[in-house]
């Protein structure tokens, strides 16, 4: 087969590659169906893989070293996939985290072995002058959006992982810092377009430092964009990264000109602007107020803030049980808390046993509970919780008032009234489960531990609410005996 032929086959391949990764995204609606739409995204992706491969190793014989291409591809693959395999479902957002740092890095590093091989393309003065404009445009915005994603990504899942304090970190000077390596970083790129352009002529040397220059203001304002952001906030910025890894995967697509990476690239980038969007609605912020909203919180403010007095009044597991047998309408809300002791089979058997009993059961499922978005929807699906008795914040809140006992599991922050009243809490204006409104609470944690966010829950000393303290697992074990006992 000749180069030509092979070439409109590849492409071919490519489109059928697209096509799976769209019809993946599709599936990836519904939870039914969201694992059928992740394998065809990945046989999508492993077509495109191949393909290259094959066009590579017949148009260019002899390119590259293939031990390491393939070497590359088995340490990356074996590696990827014993993450995926080995993650806790709670460290999943830290791992997608390094993900986007990976796509985004790379994405960055092929740009940049564009502009090298460019440089040996520039004329004698190192004019780029022979270069299409367009071609510097997309190689600037890859390198900047890939370096920003890469270091910003970097900090968020050390945030996440706990290695970093998970508040805002204001240090000193950052602020002027950002803006500076901001910049820095956007007139050197301008500088380098109009240089593609044919607007300058410089040699070399000043082209190599404008991008250097630019470079590192980006891996800098990636630092210092996300070192400010903390809390609540996180899966905001998760979003808004992984959207940024799209965009410099698509525009590394356009500066090799591979089809796939430029549609794969794209998908990645809407859904994850999407995403972020609709998550920052769901929490009643701007992405602006997201990304400099650190700036306005003071170090050391959640030290600060205090318990809001009052008494906690303590339940044992038989009145806990009592309340729930004998109750007409429960709603359980689920947090963080249980997924880390995967306690969803249990809430599932509590569940079932007061359906039995003629209760109606339903749970209440905030957008940012847990960890990562959907993921109480994830982990309730792997209990095999009917997905109609699943209810979204907005159909559920309305609800609590005829409720009556609302049974929180390991949530905390998504429950806080504070962020109803307290216009001086960091979490002030997101959108709550209305939990406080029901006519009984029971609260299973183990301690008095803050959340996420690190703050106060004023819920926990609201004199209708019963704690019961154990681990949510354990808790629900002894509940379940409890509530057999009635
Ligand atoms: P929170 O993080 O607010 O609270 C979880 C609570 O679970 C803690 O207070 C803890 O209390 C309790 N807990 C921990 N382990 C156990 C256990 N084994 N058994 C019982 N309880 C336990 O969780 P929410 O789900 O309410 O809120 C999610 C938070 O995470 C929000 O602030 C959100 O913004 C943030 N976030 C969300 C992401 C997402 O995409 N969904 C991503 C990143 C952050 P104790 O120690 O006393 O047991």
């Amino acid at each position: 087969m000749n180069t030509t032929d092979l070439g409109n086959l590849v492409q071919f391949a490519f489109l059928i590659g697209a096509s799976l990764f769209a019809m993946g995204l599709h599936l990836m609606n519904s939870p039914a169906s969201a694992r059928n739409g992740n394998r065809l995204s990945a046989i999508g992706m492993c077509i495109a893989v191949i393909s290259e491969l094959v066009f590579v190793a017949n148009s260019s014989p002899g390119i590259g070293n293939w031990l390491i291409i393939i070497g590359g591809l088995l340490v990356g693959g074996a590696a990827g996939l014993r993450l995926a395999r080995t993650v806790a479902m709670t460290a999943m957002p830290q791992l997608v985290s390094l993900f986007n740092a990976m796509g985004g890095g790379a994405a960055a590093l092929l740009a940049i072995d564009d502009f090298i091989r460019l440089s040996g393309q520039r004329t004698p003065e190192g004019a780029l002058a022979s270069l299409d404009g367009w071609l510097i445009f997309f190689i600037v915005v890859d390198v900047v959006v890939g370096s920003v994603t890469f270091t910003g990504s970097l900090i968020a899942s050390t945030k996440l992982m706990g290695r970093l304090k998970g508040q805002p970190i204001i240090l000193p000077g950052g602020r002027f810092l950002s803006a500076v390596a901001l910049i820095v970083s956007i007139s050197c790129s301008i500088v380098l377009v109009l240089a593609g352009a044919g607007l300058f002529n410089y040699d070399t040397e000043t082209l190599d430092v404008l991008l250097i220059a630019a470079l590192v203001g980006a891996l800098i304002f990636g630092v210092t964009m996300v070192l400010p952001i903390g809390g609540a906030d996180m899966p905001v910025v998760i979003s808004l990264l992984n959207a940024f890894t799209g965009t410099a995967v698509a525009m590394a697509g356009f500066v090799v000109g591979n089809v796939i990476l430029i549609v794969a690239g794209a998908l990645v980038g809407a859904s994850g602007a999407i995403l972020t969007k609709l998550m920052a609605d769901a929490m009643n912020r701007s992405i602006a107020n997201i990304l400099v909203g650190g700036f306005g919180v003071a170090e050391g403010s959640q030290a600060a803030m205090t318990s809001e007095g009052g008494t906690i009044r303590e339940v044992s597991v038989d009145d806990a049980a009592i309340q729930l047998a004998y109750a007409s309408k429960v709603v359980i809300v689920p947090g963080y808390g249980l997924a880390v002791a995967q306690a969803q089979h249990g809430v599932r058997e509590l569940a079932d046993l007061l359906e039995a009993r003629g209760i109606d059961v339903s749970y209440a499922i905030h957008p940012v509970a847990g960890r990562m978005p959907g993921h109480m929807n994830v982990l309730l699906a792997e209990a095999n919780v009917p997905y109609p008795q699943l209810k979204e914040m907005d159909d559920i809140n309305p609800e609590f008032e005829r409720t009556d006992v609302a049974l929180v599991i390991g949530a905390n922050d998504v429950t806080n009234p504070a962020a109803r009243t307290d216009r001086s809490s960091p979490i002030f204006g997101m959108p709550i489960l209305d939990v406080d409104r029901a006519r009984s609470i029971i609260v299973i944690k183990r301690s008095m531990g803050r959340g996420y966010a690190g703050v106060d829950n004023p819920l926990y000393v609201n004199p209708k609410t019963g704690m019961y303290f154990a681990d949510a697992k354990q808790g629900l074990a002894n509940l379940i005996a409890a509530v057999k006992a009635q």
